[in-house]
């Protein structure tokens, strides 16, 4: 891992207008918004894995869609440096800059430069591959796309190069099948090898293991770092899982509601959770050594995650915690520096 910045978030934004009443339909009354990212920054090195952890509903699918050009987000800028292949297809459009805002609208060419650029991997093999496709297919259809390969046997040849990167060997075999008569590891497996085809630079990973059995997870977890050693690619990895994350991440970053809470090199968000939802989070990893399970008192968090339509205010997370202060309620606290390489937001770390 270098410490070249890949990809640099800024205040990130990406709010959902919901079909409201009739005075809100007439612009007689302000529209509701679902605040699914709420202004998040964080950067990522070349090469690193940087993690978002979080429950369900707490934005970080929708961050990785928006950082993957899935989703339009509201505002913000996603500042990303472009490899030497996309720098030519951008310069004959005229972007010299180090970096490029690919929160932006671009021509379609350049918008296939950079899509080529930053892949994703889903959650759920089984829908993110096309059941009626064989696996040549699958694998070829980007390559048509971008236009790489001269010719159908040149095209093959990659194909099978990325099978075998993803240990599906010997890939002959896997050619002519159709995903439905793969196993789960494997059809991740292929979606993986989907997204290494293009050649990227970023991987957005979406829970690629949460829907894999035990057993699996740990083997595509070690292909996934395989990778990144071999090809020096970089993972915005999404994961609800800390335990996951503090085996694969380089840095965590905890969303609740829609911001960053917690953010730090992973040994010391995973050894010194310092926001009591990180602490919470850490408390539901399950651990087999019982004189590690008395590290971390027990919080009593009350309650269920409220709705992003009606975010409370101050410290969104101030009605489940057991240490709120009359200012949790009314200010919403920054995100600052504890000490180098691990930030909070909470008032119990602002006043000291
Ligand atoms: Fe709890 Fe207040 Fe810290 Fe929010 S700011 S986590 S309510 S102590």
């Amino acid at each position: 891992m270098t410490g070249e910045l890949i990809l640099i978030v800024e205040n990130l934004k990406k709010y959902y207008m919901l079909r409201g009443s009739l005075l809100q339909t007439l612009g007689l009354s302000p529209p509701t918004y679902v605040k699914a990212v709420d202004g998040i920054s964080f950067t990522v090195n070349k090469g690193e894995i940087f993690c978002l952890v979080g429950e369900s509903g707490c934005g970080k699918t929708t961050t990785g869609k928006v950082i993957a050009r899935l989703l339009e987000p509201t505002s913000g800028k996603i500042l990303y440096k472009p490899s030497q292949t996309a720098r030519g297809v951008l310069e004959a459009f005229n972007y010299r800059d180090e970096y490029i805002d690919i929160a932006k609208e671009y021509s379609k060419e350049v918008d296939k430069a950079l899509r080529r650029e930053i892949q994703m991997v889903f959650q759920d093999p089984f829908s993110s591959l096309n059941p009626r496709m064989k696996i040549r297919d699958i694998l070829e259809e980007p390559l048509i796309i971008h236009k790489i390969g001269r010719d159908r046997m040149e095209r093959l040849e990659l194909i099978t190069k990325a099978l075998e990167e993803v240990k599906l060997v010997p890939a002959q075999e896997f050619l002519d099948r159709y995903p439905h008569m793969l196993s789960g590891g494997q059809r991740q497996r292929v979606a993986i090898a989907r997204a290494l085809i293009l050649g990227p630079s970023l991987i957005v990973a979406d829970e690629p293991v949460s829907m894999l059995d035990v057993s699996i997870r740990a083997e595509i977890l070690q292909l996934m770092l395989e990778i990144r050693k071999s090809k020096n690619i970089s993972y915005v990895f999404i994961t609800h899982d800390l335990a996951v994350a503090s085996n694969i991440c380089d840095k965590i970053a905890v969303m609740y509601l829609g911001k960053i809470v917690e953010m730090g090199e992973t040994l010391k968000v995973v050894n010194n959770p310092l926001h009591p939802y990180t602490k919470a989070l850490m408390q539901a990893v399950p651990e087999p050594d019982p004189r590690n399970r008395l590290k971390f008192r027990k919080l009593d968090i009350k309650g269920e995650v409220p709705s992003a339509i009606n975010i409370p205010p101050g410290c969104r997370f101030h009605p489940r915690c057991p240490y709120a202060m009359d200012v949790c309620k009314r200010e919403e606290p920054l995100l600052i520096d504890v000490e180098k390489g691990h930030s909070v937001s909470c008032w119990l770390y602002m006043r000291k």
